[in-house]
């Protein structure tokens, strides 16, 4: 029996391999999904069979906990609306780092002997873990607009290295002292471990999300991994690490389109709107253009590249923005996709909606690969993206987006932004590019917007 398990666990280990290779491309990624899930599913089911594990046999009781999680999770990940993604991730990862800290608790407050590498590695994984779990929770109260405040105050930075730092010592003599601690010691930790996670993600503001979300992912990954160690389980091991290290290259990528480095990210306040509102102050009119002159402009246009955004999910207008393209591209315009690093509200969210509307990948185009060609664009037309086109970014170094890489759409000849009001983007800093002499504001729902450029460009 114990041969056949040790074999499933590698079953589920390559498959978990397997599953994030095809997710590298959007073309395989949801085979991939499958895949991964597949591993999931063998991993699980091989658990119930594994001899000696602590708490195996309680299968009532595992059995009501899978079927209430499994419901859960089934029924949220059904109902969540596109755009509501990223909550349910931070949430979602949040809910892996508390699952691999209460391992962690549980295998310390059994008192069975350990080693003192693998008790240290326990307090290790708790502390990551449960850093991550409340990071995390507060993460998603920031994406779900339920705390909008970016919370400061002075010598943070120290009181939460303080916070830290006594946290660290009692996980130190929790893992050093053997199995003689008490239950005392060992909720002090948790608590001032929750409080870190808390204290350290209130103060970072709304543009750095991305960057934070993908390093608590990381973060649970790595306690996922070392709570496996302790376990003995290969497969929770593989798992962890194989998040943990896509977590942290993720983390380097984000960080890397933010043009940030880590450290700036979490102990700048970057990017925490508030004052930002006042220092991208910027001059000139908004100057409104109708559906039926933008679309003129586009359908006589020799080249036009789409920018989207947000709003763009927000509106689901995907689908509409991919038949006005190919009805441009079937007068002879050249169409190209602008995708910046972290539009919308998760990695590769605008990917996600142009393949899901159909849009070849030929099409779609980085900001690197992009960016020149602005210059030679007619057209920038740009559909529910605030952020990611703010040329502030560039030039006011005071703007708490500043140095943040940007989409040169202000640098095309015409620029139509299509949104419907006066809303700032994520950060909450106001858009020059909205100001600019070259620069229409076409006002609407997006969808609707798409729809009466269609009817327009038809009609010519
Ligand atoms: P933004 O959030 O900056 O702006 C979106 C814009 O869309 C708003 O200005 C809004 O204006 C407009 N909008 C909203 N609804 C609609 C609609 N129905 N139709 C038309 N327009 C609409 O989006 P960007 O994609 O430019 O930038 C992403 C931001 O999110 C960045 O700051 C990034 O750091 C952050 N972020 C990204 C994550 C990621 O992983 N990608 C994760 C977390 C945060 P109005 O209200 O006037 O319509």
């Amino acid at each position: 029996m114990g041969f056949v398990i040790e074999v499933a666990y590698f079953v589920a280990a390559v498959l978990f391999i397997y599953g994030l290779k095809k997710m590298s491309s959007p073309v395989t990624a949801r085979r991939g999904i499958v895949w991964a899930g597949v591993g999931m599913l063998v991993a699980v089911l091989v658990t119930f069979f594994q001899p000696g594990l602590h708490g195996v046999g309680n299968y009532l009781l595992m059995f009501i906990a899978i079927v209430i999680g499994g419901g859960v999770a089934w029924v949220s990940g059904k109902r969540v609306a596109m755009t509501d993604m990223p909550q349910m991730i931070a949430l979602y990862n949040g809910m892996g780092g508390g699952a691999a800290a209460a391992i962690a608790g549980v295998e310390l407050v059994r008192h069975e002997p350990m080693t003192l590498t693998v008790q240290l590695i326990a307090v290790l994984g708790a502390l990551i873990g449960t850093v991550a779990f409340s990071g995390s929770l507060i993460a998603f109260a920031k994406l779900q607009g339920l705390q909008r405040k970016t919370i400061r105050f002075p010598n943070q930075k120290f009181v939460n290295m303080a916070v830290f730092a006594v946290a660290v010592l009692f996980g130190l003599i929790i893992g050093l002292s053997g199995t003689g601690y008490s239950g005392g010691l060992l909720f002090v930790f948790f608590l001032l471990a929750l409080s870190f996670g808390v204290m350290m993600t209130v103060p970072i503001g709304g543009a750095d999300m991305p960057v934070v979300i993908s390093l608590y992912n990381a973060l649970t990954g790595l306690a996922v991994g070392f709570e496996g160690f302790v376990l003995g389980n290969p497969a929770m091991m593989i798992a962890g690490i194989v998040v943990g290290s896509a977590g942290t290259l993720l983390t380097q990528l984000m960080a890397k389109a933010m043009n940030r480095s880590l450290a700036n990210v979490l102990f700048s306040n970057f990017g925490s709107g508030g004052a930002a509102v006042q220092a991208g102050e910027v001059s000139g009119s908004l100057k409104p253009i109708e559906a039926s002159d933008a679309g003129v402009m586009m359908a006589y246009a020799n080249k036009v590249i789409i920018v989207p955004g947000y709003g763009m999910a927000v509106a689901q207008a995907q689908h509409k923005i991919w038949e006005l393209t190919e009805l441009l591209g079937e007068r002879g315009v050249t169409v190209k996709f602008a995708i910046h690093p972290v539009a919308g509200r998760m990695p590769g969210h605008m990917n996600v909606l142009l393949a899901e509307a159909g849009v070849p990948y030929d099409m779609i185009f980085d900001l690197d690969e992009i960016n020149n060609e602005f210059a030679s664009a007619d057209v920038a037309l740009v559909i529910g993206a605030n952020d990611v086109v703010n040329p502030v970014a560039r030039t006011n170094p005071d703007s708490p987006i500043y140095g943040m890489p940007i989409l040169n759409a202000d640098k095309a000849q015409n620029v139509i932004v299509i949104k419907r009001g006066q809303g700032t983007g994520f950060s909450g800093v106001e858009n020059a590019l909205f100001f600019e002499d070259n620069t229409r504001m076409l006002y609407g729902d997006g969808q609707k917007v798409a729809g009466e450029l269609i009817q327009t460009v038809k009609s010519l």
